[in-house]
């Protein structure tokens, strides 16, 4: 006997191919799969078990966060107006590098609340350390009911981009173990939980990584047909690493390491040469771009409307709790709408529904499940968040679509539904005891920074 439910009197954004919008809108959905479409009025005749009321709400396919890092939770706001190098050499590896497996398990978890309560449905976590637990984090993910590629870090030296042996010594890995783990953990878990759960590799940044291993990567991930995610081009010190080996540009480093392709996502993709972008779009290799950490770090402006332009495939990524500080994906639509606006000094470029798709199709074709998600449509899973228009300050709205992205935020999704199931029903975590992981969260904290050494501040006295 099937399960059904019954998404109505929404105003549907289907982001279909003619990205048809259904103002009195519905959608019949059987066990995980959409079955239907249309005017609430047209799917009356479908008696669901649960029915949901999206009254006055925006029903469309649920946001994917294409670069986040799962161990960022937990160090939300630990190291806030900071240099980069500051940021990552005396916070963040440092922090990371002494969590332990519950440590790595709860920072998951914590990111998984926000990501449902904000309308997340599918992320790319990027790099899991083995301190990290990665099977605990894998558990989490199939108990708490999303959709997410876990990317295995993948390292063999100690550099970060041109400067040589500067990482924190417990962020360090080998690069036996790194494989091996990869191959353990794609045997246990890729494509577990009704297929919600893919096992990727995760390499770590220019410099840390060696030609060979490179090579070694994207030859195991190609022949497993699963996929590679990397950081590249977030810093102006990765063009100065490649032109020091003798590349003429990143594309062209990336080329020779055969990290290009339509199963490679590389995250930020800020210092690529206009002449890159073609690069990028012929090979079909993706861009995560994040737009919140790019501005606080100050990394620089991607090149999204050129990359746009010329169909680069760009989707959206949060980054982390000490980058952001959040991982509402509705927030980082505002952002990316925004900040380009003026660096081209035209207020047409990145519109709200550039955004969406970014924040959707894209999302799901990184992650090569746009055959599955990224849409609603007959025969997808059924990935869908209600975001509701009730809020003051979202009000009138006479264009949903620009005002969800300009005025709106996470915090008005009420519904989430992933593979069929409801995992917030009006404002509520079903699968989380969402109270009882915060207070983890706040009673770990003091603990993970005690032994770390690291102290966190605000910059005036506090008395
Ligand atoms: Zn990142």
């Amino acid at each position: 006997m099937s399960k059904s439910l019954l998404v109505k009197n929404g105003y549907v954004l289907t982001l279909n191919e003619k990205r048809e919008i259904i103002p009195d809108g519905a959608v019949y959905i059987e066990d995980n799969n959409i079955r239907a479409v249309g005017r609430t009025e047209s799917l009356k005749h479908h008696k669901a078990d649960t029915v949901i009321d999206a009254h006055g709400s925006i029903v469309m396919p649920g946001l994917i966060d294409t670069h986040m890092h799962l161990a960022q939770g937990l160090i939300r706001g630990c190291a806030d107006d900071v240099s980069l190098v500051d940021w990552l050499k005396n916070y963040v590896w440092v922090l990371q590098g002494n969590f332990t497996p519950e440590d790595g398990q709860l920072s998951a978890e914590l990111c998984m609340a926000e990501m449902i309560r904000t309308g997340t449905t599918a992320f790319i976590e990027c790099m899991i350390h083995s301190r990290y637990g990665f099977n605990g984090i894998a558990e989490t993910l199939e108990r708490v009911g999303m959709r997410g590629a876990l990317s295995k870090i993948i390292m063999d030296s100690t550099g970060y981009a041109d400067s040589e042996d500067i990482m924190y010594h417990g962020m360090v890995e080998e690069a036996d173990e790194c494989m091996r783990e990869t191959d353990e953990m794609y045997k246990k878990w890729h494509k577990e939980a009704n297929e919600r759960i893919q096992v990727w590799y995760g390499l770590r940044s220019l410099g840390a990584v060696t030609d060979e291993l490179f090579r070694e990567v994207t030859e195991a991930a190609r022949s497993k047909k699963t996929r590679m995610t990397m950081h590249l081009g977030e810093v102006v010190d990765d063009v100065r690493y490649v032109k020091s080996r003798g590349y003429a540009n990143l594309t062209s480093f990336a080329k020779d390491m055969k990290l290009l392709g339509p199963d490679m996502v590389f995250a930020h993709g800020i210092h690529f040469e206009d002449e890159e972008l073609e690069v990028l779009a012929e090979t079909g290799s993706h861009i995560s771009h994040c737009p919140a950490s790019n501005t606080k770090l100050a990394s620089g402006f991607a090149k999204v409307p050129q990359m746009l332009d010329r169909d680069v495939s760009v989707s959206l990524g949060c980054d982390g709790g000490p980058s952001n500080n959040t991982y509402d994906m509705v927030r980082e639509m505002r952002l990316a709408a925004l900040i380009h606006k003026p660096v081209a000094q035209d207020p047409l470029v990145v519109s709200a529904e550039d955004v969406i798709e970014m924040a959707t199709l894209a999302g799901a074709r990184a992650m090569g499940i746009d055959h599955l998600v990224g849409s609603l449509e007959v025969g997808k899973r059924a990935d869908l968040i209600v975001v509701s228009l009730e809020w003051v300050g979202l009000n009138p709205s006479p264009n949903p679509v620009s005002n969800l992205v300009y005025a709106g935020s996470g915090r008005d999704v009420t519904d989430v539904i992933v593979d069929g199931k409801i995992l917030m029903r009006d404002r509520e975590l079903l699968t989380i005891d969402e109270q009882a992981v915060v207070e983890k969260a706040r009673e770990s904290i003091p603990d993970l920074l005690d032994r770390s050494g690291v102290e966190i501040t605000p910059k005036w006295p506090v008395v």
